[in-house]
């Protein structure tokens, strides 16, 4: 059941046609106000849990949605049940937000490897063609410039954690009808560090990191394919207290180009030519990424014939080498002719043997040949 009737909009204290983003920055603010390990207000906790099932409703699409349409009844009635019943330490909540320990938590003295963080650009097939330098915006987490990263305030240092008193975790005896029992658990306050900071840092709370949005520069690599990625070590969040920054992904989509269908560095794309070019021989203009490019048609063309422009395709990611241009040709049969053309077409197949349509000598794959390699 619900754990409260306020609008969820106005808990995390936003638009109705608040963003996405708005919804996460709202949510991580209000919920490092408000965590019962921070705050020291009565009713933390409570404000707490209501901040956190407004998040949880809104920050899913479909939730939120059906919370739009019909509100509390209506998530109800979809059988909607808060999650966020307990959600442990202030790092807890960070590293569900980021899926690792991304702020340490404060007063804490332990490290730990940054995150990896995700983007995602998209590129037309040209520009896959060329490759490009481009940015794109990402929130990182950043060593805070303060404490230089320490989550100490300059000039102090740490000390003994006083919960566990340096050892790092907790022992707890109990007693049943089987006699005692030690349990032991990491100490909430110092995270198993064994220590805590002197004075936190004021700028990031003791945490050692900020978070920015930051410009990634990306080198997308000439003959890149949709759905590839691109790792920039060192482009994710700052780690905690001088450890290793997080990697950045950044996931390529190449939009679909009409004109072409891609296979590996090929590009297959069809031509449509007249019969008498078919019949006569010509030259057309096939397109490519890099522009127009000509294509050689050799008398006596046949429906079906597929031509190929090598290296004329996509270069390939490893090396020089590039992927071929594959043309299939289409002959194209008048629809429409005048009472003079069908004179001169009566004539010409008047005069036509056996021979005028015999297979040319270096088509030896043939119709059946080329009707296999078209169900291929
Ligand atoms: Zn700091
Ligand atoms: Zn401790």
């Amino acid at each position: 059941m619900a754990t409260t009737e306020r609008d969820y909009y106005e808990v995390l204290g936003i638009s109705r046609e608040a963003s996405d983003g708005d919804v996460k920055r709202a949510f991580r603010k209000l919920a490092r106000e408000l965590h019962p390990d921070v705050s020291g207000a009565p009713d933390a906790d409570r404000r707490f849990r209501e901040v956190a099932e407004a998040y949880e409703v809104l920050s899913d699409p479909g939730r939120r949605a059906t919370y739009d349409r019909y509100g509390h009844a209506g998530l109800r009635r979809g059988g909607f049940q808060p999650t966020f019943t307990d959600f442990g330490s202030v790092s807890d909540i960070f590293a569900a937000f980021f899926g690792e320990d991304l702020l340490g938590g404060a007063g804490r003295a332990r490290s730990g490897r940054g995150g990896d963080v995700q983007a995602v650009v998209e590129i037309d097939l040209e520009e896959a063609f060329t490759g490009l330098s481009t940015s794109v915006p990402l929130e990182v987490a950043e060593a805070c410039e303060r404490c230089d990263g320490s989550g100490a305030e300059p000039g102090t240092g740490t000390r003994t954690c006083p919960t566990c008193n340096g050892a790092g975790a907790i022992r707890r005896v109990s007693q049943n009808v089987f006699g005692q029992f030690v349990q032991q658990r990491t100490c909430p306050t110092c995270g198993g560090a064994g220590e805590t900071l002197e004075s936190p840092c004021e700028r990031c709370g003791g945490e050692g990191r900020t978070l920015t949005t930051r410009r990634l520069e990306v080198e997308v690599p000439a003959g890149i394919a949709d759905g590839q990625r691109i790792r920039i070590r060192g482009g994710g969040h700052a780690g905690t207290r001088g450890a290793d920054t997080g990697n950045a992904f950044v996931l390529v989509r190449v939009r679909p180009d009409p004109r072409f269908v891609r296979d590996g560095d090929d590009l297959h794309t069809a031509a449509r030519i007249p019969m008498t070019d078919a019949a006569l021989g010509s030259s057309i203009r096939v397109p490519s990424p890099e522009g127009d490019v000509e294509l050689e048609i050799e008398p006596g063309t046949q429906p079906g014939t597929v031509a190929v422009i090598r290296g004329r395709g996509m270069p390939s990611l490893q090396g020089s080498r590039r992927g071929d241009l594959v043309v299939r040709l289409d002959i194209a049969v008048p629809t429409n002719v005048t009472d003079e053309q069908r004179a001169v077409l009566e004539e010409f197949a008047r005069g036509a043997s056996p021979e005028t349509y015999a297979p040319r000598e270096d088509d030896d794959e043939g119709f059946f040949g080329r009707l296999k390699s078209a169900l291929r």
